[in-house]
């Protein structure tokens, strides 16, 4: 049996008599490890330790917090191809997109080393005489971070980077179904000299550990990843008890194909937003809304690509598309796929698949015939099931893209730049993509949505700083 991987509690690693056991979704015979399941007990005690740590951390210079940022950044490069599998392993993501998370983690990381030394405020003139107003960015003190299963790297990653960079401290949650990734990325931050407290993980359920940190008076600031369901009742929590909460949620998100784009970037844009990744990114695009006169082209080369996609193990370099994350998200969206049935879609793929190995297979489903109005195109499915919606022209695509709850990313393929411009400007959403794939995003820049997708300050870049630091204007006269 393999060793017990264990939290990390104030510098030390915490055992559990309880255990999560990480199951391998491309063979569940595989364990990927064990894993010590903590209790809202262990998530106290965490909160503690960071409430601790926290007046050395906050009063650390920026250098020492470069060096550790900018360590555990070199380290998790310098391991991305071991850091990728064991994500891919976990998580079912292709090694490729598990190595390419995995890097990704490791720039945010340096990234925000740097913006630890970038911090600054500003120096104004008062209009009063022989005063001047400094306004000067704090940290919070103890930051909640909770986090989804479907990055289980880069998200605690874009949680933790800046909220440690700007001097806070941090305990972190991530989903119960995938500790493997941030328990290495634990075991990186201990190497890289954080302080003991400074970072503390407890793995766990949401109920339990997940709303200790919901409900701790002494967690000043909470980053939420997850479902709108989960989100708004964290969400509701914290402003109740008036502390900071940041939200990203779900997506529904559109591809808008134009009469006038180029079939093959049309083409490859909505099988890499649908489907890569399983499907399962919250900017994946779900909803292919396409003008008449291009419909029958795209989807005629749409559905000769999507079934000619690579289905299998995540760790084979021959596949394009892993498995489904667990049985249960496997069975909602096989629901789903009998919703769309009959709802009245029709459906090309979508078809359980057998791999060499036990697995939550599932071909890749496109819907045709479909209309904004179904289940299908206003539900978040999470899962390799895209559906193509057909309209008259630009003005109904733009109308049809904003009919939803949702706004987080939205695309346009189009060789019009009066369309392109257009759409930038008038599409409900957080991020906007001409000719490329609603998912796959840079990690200097904000990352976020508005509607029903986010709710609070910009995750990623620059803008960061917005949720994990607190403004202070102070009058100085001499
Ligand atoms: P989820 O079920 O809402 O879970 C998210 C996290 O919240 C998990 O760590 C979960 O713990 C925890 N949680 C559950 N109940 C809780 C409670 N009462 N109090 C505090 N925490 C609680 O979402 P998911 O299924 O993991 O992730 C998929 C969703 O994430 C999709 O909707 C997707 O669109 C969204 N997502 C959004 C973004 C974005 O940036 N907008 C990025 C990625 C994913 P458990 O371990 O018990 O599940």
């Amino acid at each position: 049996m393999s060793e017990l991987k264990r939290n990390l509690i104030g510098g030390e690693w915490v055992g559990s008599d309880r255990v999560i056991e990480n199951v391998n979704p491309s063979d569940t015979n595989d364990i990927v490890g064990r894993y010590a399941k903590g209790d809202a007990a262990a998530a106290r005690q965490a909160i503690d330790a960071a409430a601790d740590a926290f007046p050395g951390w906050a009063g650390a210079s920026p250098q020492k917090r470069f060096e550790v940022l900018d360590a555990a950044g070199t380290e998790i490069l310098a391991h991305a191809k071991e850091l990728g599998t064991l994500l891919s392993r976990e998580e079912g993501k292709t090694l490729a997109e598990g190595i390419g998370e995995a890097t990704r983690a490791g720039q945010i990381f340096k990234f925000f080393a740097g913006e630890a030394l970038r911090l600054g405020g500003e120096t104004l003139a008062s209009v009063r005489p022989k005063v001047d107003v400094e306004i000067l960015r704090q940290p919070l003190g103890v930051v909640g971070l909770i986090s989804p299963w479907n990055f289980p790297i880069a998200i605690p990653a874009w949680k933790t980077a800046p909220a440690l960079a700007f001097g806070n401290t941090v305990v972190i949650k991530p989903a119960e179904l995938v500790p493997g990734s941030v328990h290495a990325l634990a075991e990186i931050l201990v190497r890289a000299g954080a302080p003991k407290g400074v970072f503390n993980l407890v793995m766990g359920s949401g109920r339990e550990v997940g709303q200790a940190l919901v409900d701790s008076p002494k967690v000043k600031a909470l980053s939420f990843t997850g479902s709108v369901e989960t989100g708004r009742a964290v969400g509701a929590a914290l402003m109740a008890r008036g502390a900071r909460v940041q939200l990203e949620m779900g997506g529904k998100n559109p591809l808008v194909v134009l009469d006038d784009a180029d079939l093959k970037t049309a083409v490859e844009c909505a099988v890499n937003g649908a489907f890569f990744s399983t499907g399962q990114r919250c900017t994946a695009s779900s909803r292919l809304i396409v003008t008449k006169g291009i419909a029958a082209a795209f989807i005629e080369a749409l559905r000769a690509r999507t079934a000619a996609l690579r289905i299998g193990p995540a760790l084979d370099p021959e596949t394009e598309i892993g498995p489904v994350a667990d049985k249960s998200q496997l069975e909602k969206v096989c629901e789903y796929i009998e919703i769309g049935k009959k709802e009245g879609g029709r459906l090309h793929g979508g078809e359980r698949a057998n791999g060499p190995t036990p697995g939550y297979y599932l071909r890749p489903a496109l819907f045709t015939e479909t209309t904004s109005a179904m289940r299908i195109n206003r539900e978040e499915i999470f899962g390799p099931v895209a559906s193509v919606i057909e309209v008259k022209d630009y003005d109904e695509a733009l109308a049809v893209a904003n009919d939803t709850e949702f706004g987080l990313s939205a695309g346009i393929v189009t060789t019009s730049l009066k369309y392109a411009s257009d759409f930038k400007k008038r599409a409900e959403a957080g991020m906007v993509m001409v000719n490329l794939p609603t998912a796959g995003v840079d990690f200097h820049v904000p990352f976020g949505g508005t509607k029903g997708s986010s709710y609070g300050p910009r995750e990623q870049g620059a803008y960061a700083r917005e949720f994990y630091t607190m403004v202070k204007t102070a009058y100085v006269a001499p």
